[in-house]
């Protein structure tokens, strides 16, 4: 038994959490909790990963995750990092988005890498990975929960097996057994209108950049959409309509035609094909009992804006920390509600964001078919009608708001506007780490890299004098081992009191966090901010903490 800081006794559980579903989130969730240092058993009712290239544009805040887990440095190898985004009207380019050019150590806002090679990635580092215990070919069909654990049956090639563990993940996919088992609706919408993929190899003369056509001239009044992948390969999408016949459309000739209509003569290789119709859907609550939800078997969305995998992945980083910190005793259960309050509203803005996309590239009323026609052919002219063009709003980090372990006050919305705040994901900037004096080697690293294992409380201290006292306090003050405590320092330190210690080397921890001397971040192993102080006190560091760890109830200034 260990006690957390208000006292209360909680277990420690050494049993293992069950997995269902070895697809991309199951088996970032395994990882996730392997790094929280939570064993775990995934059970994949396939005989091996899925061979599909489905999700194929990887945002930042997912690698960031796996390069926290070791995985992301083959996927940032092989990917596609892509900087533009180009939306057409016919021919007419009537909308770029641009995004930044990463610098040296910085991750791309964007990576294509077709899935079952993301899996891959996984899978490789899931193998070396002592506490995670995956099979194949467990296809779950039974779930039965108690006030204690949880007991799964899996059909297997040598019969049916029950294992038990402290809590279950359904990662299991759109269709997921778990859902059903557990008799809950998944409401929302699917869309009649259907579409078709095919990736092909070809030696396409353009630069890597996502191209999206709205009534191109070989698909008119429908959508084509082009994406770059990695080896010469381009994903090509289009929307088909609601009468369309897919298995006419995938017949070799009408195929050859849509992608010669496209590319030309240019020889090609047709490497995968698919077809499908997008769901927006969203279960009303992620957490049963000890059965927890997360990416496709908790959500939908239609894939223009990369919303799918991408959340899938902010999912097990809002939930692993919790889990590990609710299972280790660090934290009491009621933590664990907390990835309903924070991730379902996130869930329900990328519903909202996907739905208006969807009401315009594939109406479906007289007035929405109007509205659209008219600011298509208007965006050609009007810069207005240009920003109301829709062929997909790119992923975007979400901000947490209404959660009991977000520490408001502060001015936290009036007083501070420039500074993250509380629910927000920090900045990713570059900064040196300062680990022994004389500073000499002090390496440059970013911000990300400090994050993850537990919480990281950043004071911006004046200088060294400021750094130590601040020091001093907080040593006095009683707090968990899992707060690193690290002064931000304008110029290089000169004493050994305030090591380890962040060198703001050229202000961007200071500009990102708008932070001046007395400020107080403290930061979430999921890199989200749980609270922020403009003139704080060494004492503020374990009150926020616990607040933060769900420990304490939260107040108005988190006192
Ligand atoms: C054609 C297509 C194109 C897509 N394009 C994009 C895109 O461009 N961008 C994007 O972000 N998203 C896209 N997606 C969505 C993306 O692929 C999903 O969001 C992603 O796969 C979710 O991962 P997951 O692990 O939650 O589910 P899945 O990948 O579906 O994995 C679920 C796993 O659970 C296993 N399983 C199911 N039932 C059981 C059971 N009873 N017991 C044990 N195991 C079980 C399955 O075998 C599977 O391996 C696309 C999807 C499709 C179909």
């Amino acid at each position: 038994m260990t006690a957390t800081a208000t006292g209360a006794p909680t277990a420690v559980d050494d049993r293992p959490v069950i997995v269902v579903g070895g697809g991309p989130t199951g088996l970032t969730a395994a990882l996730e909790l392997a790094y929280h240092g939570v064993p775990s058993i995934v059970l994949e009712a396939g005989r091996q990963r899925g061979d599909g290239s489905r999700a194929i544009a990887l945002h930042r805040t997912a690698l960031l995750v796996w390069e926290r887990l070791g995985c992301a440095e083959p996927m940032l190898e092989q990917g596609t990092v892509w900087l533009t985004r180009r939306t057409f009207f016919r021919e007419r380019e009537v909308h770029t988005l641009l995004m930044p050019e990463p610098s040296a150590g910085e991750l791309p806002t964007f990576v294509n890498l077709p899935q079952y090679r993301t899996e891959d990635c996984l899978l490789r580092r899931l193998r070396a990975t002592s506490s995670i215990d995956l099979h194949w070919e467990h296809r779950v069909v039974g779930v039965v929960q108690t006030d204690s654990g949880v007991t799964v049956e899996a059909q297997t090639p040598d019969g049916t097996v029950r294992v038990s563990g402290s809590y279950l993940l359904a990662c299991d996919g759109a269709r997921s057994s778990v859902r059903k088992l557990l008799a809950l609706r998944f409401p929302g919408t699917t869309y009649p209108d259907r579409f078709l993929i095919a990736d092909i190899r070809t030696d396409l003369p353009l630069p890597p950049e996502p191209r999206f056509f709205f009534d191109h001239p070989t698909n008119p009044r429908s959508t084509v959409l082009i994406h770059p992948q990695p080896d010469g390969v381009w994903r090509i999408d289009w929307q088909l309509g609601h009468s369309a016949s897919v298995a006419d459309e995938c017949a070799p000739d009408a195929l050859r035609r849509r992608i010669r209509g496209l590319i030309g003569e240019l020889p090609y290789e047709l490497v995968w094909l698919s077809d499908y119709q997008f769901h927006q859907r969203q279960l009303a609550r992620l957490r049963h009992g000890r059965v927890f939800f997360l990416g496709d078997a908790a959500h939908l969305v239609a894939p223009f804006g990369a919303r799918g995998l991408n959340s899938a992945i902010h999912d097990v980083e809002n939930l692993g920390w919790k889990l590990a910190w609710a299972i280790q005793g660090r934290a009491p259960e009621s933590l664990l509600d907390t990835y309903q309050q924070e991730r379902w509203p996130a869930q329900r803005h990328d519903q909202r964001v996907t739905n208006a996309t969807m009401r315009f590239m594939a109406p479906r009323t007289r007035a929405q078919r109007l509205r659209r026609g008219m600011i298509l052919r208007l965006s050609t002219v009007s810069k207005a009608a240009r920003r109301r063009v829709n062929s997909g709003r790119m992923s975007q980090p979400f901000t947490y708001r209404s959660s009991p372990i977000l520490v408001r006050g502060d001015g936290w919305r009036e007083r501070w506007p420039n500074a993250p705040r509380p629910g927000a994901r920090v900045p990713d900037v570059a900064c040196r780490i300062v680990a022994e004096l004389p500073v000499r080697d002090a390496p440059v690293t970013w911000l990300r890299r400090l994050i993850g294992g537990g919480f990281l409380a950043l004071y911006f201290a004046a200088d060294d004098a400021d750094a130590l006292r601040f020091a001093a306090g907080v040593r006095a003050e009683r707090h968990p081992g899992w707060v690193a405590v690290r002064p931000v320092l304008p110029e290089a330190p000169r004493v050994c009191g305030v090591l380890p210690a962040i060198w703001d080397h050229i202000g961007a921890i200071g500009k990102g966090f708008a932070a001046e001397p007395g400020a107080l971040f403290l930061v979430r192993p999921d890199g989200h901010l749980a609270a922020r102080r403009r003139r704080a006190r060494p004492a503020d560091v374990a009150r926020l903490v616990a607040v933060a760890a769900g420990n304490s109830p939260t107040t108005a200034d988190g006192g």
